[in-house]
């Protein structure tokens, strides 16, 4: 899912409004027609027909960024950009759209993928839905220990990198 530039925080539903939809294929990305063989340009619409019983939700924090030098042929490496916006959406119920509104899918948060550092390195950690554990249901495991969490709200930080959900009957 495309995260929004600049923003601390942001939900979810944007990030989804924001990758699904039409967008006009660019000079350069043109689409060649298997009619004419020519390039034409095209507009690329991406939607979701049939919901799956379970949801990866990938938030795109690193946007590589290439910075072409004044001089023709010098690009400086490209510069990576760690996206650090919070991004919440509804743990217990959230609201996939399908294509042709108002079908919808609702969806529970059953675990999340937590990265910390940058892109050359860093530490992952988890948070897992542990039916019949204390507290708020949800465990947090960081290598070898695993430890209750207090409350679901604590699962939605910058660090969230990939979210996996069911879908509710
Ligand atoms: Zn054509």
């Amino acid at each position: 899912m495309t995260l929004l530039g600049g923003a601390a925080q942001c939900r979810l539903s944007d990030c989804v409004a924001a990758t699904l939809g039409d967008k006009v294929l660019d000079i350069g990305e043109e689409w060649r027609c298997s009619g004419c063989n020519k390039a034409v340009q095209a507009t690329l619409s991406t939607c979701i027909v049939a919901p799956p019983a379970v949801l990866f939700v990938h938030l795109s924090r690193f946007e590589q960024r290439v910075q072409v030098h004044q001089q023709v042929g010098a690009a400086a490496p490209p510069q990576v950009q760690r996206h650090s916006a919070v991004v919440t959406w509804d743990v217990n119920g959230f609201t996939l759209p399908l294509q042709g509104t108002p079908k919808a899918a609702q969806y529970s948060t059953t675990a999340v993928s937590n990265h910390h550092g940058g892109l050359g390195g860093g530490h992952y950690t988890a948070a897992v839905r542990a039916p019949g554990s204390a507290g708020s249901g949800w465990a947090a495991a960081n290598d070898s220990s695993v430890q209750p969490l207090n409350t679901d709200a604590s699962l939605q930080s910058a660090a969230n990198y990939l979210l996996c959900m069911e879908k509710q009957q």
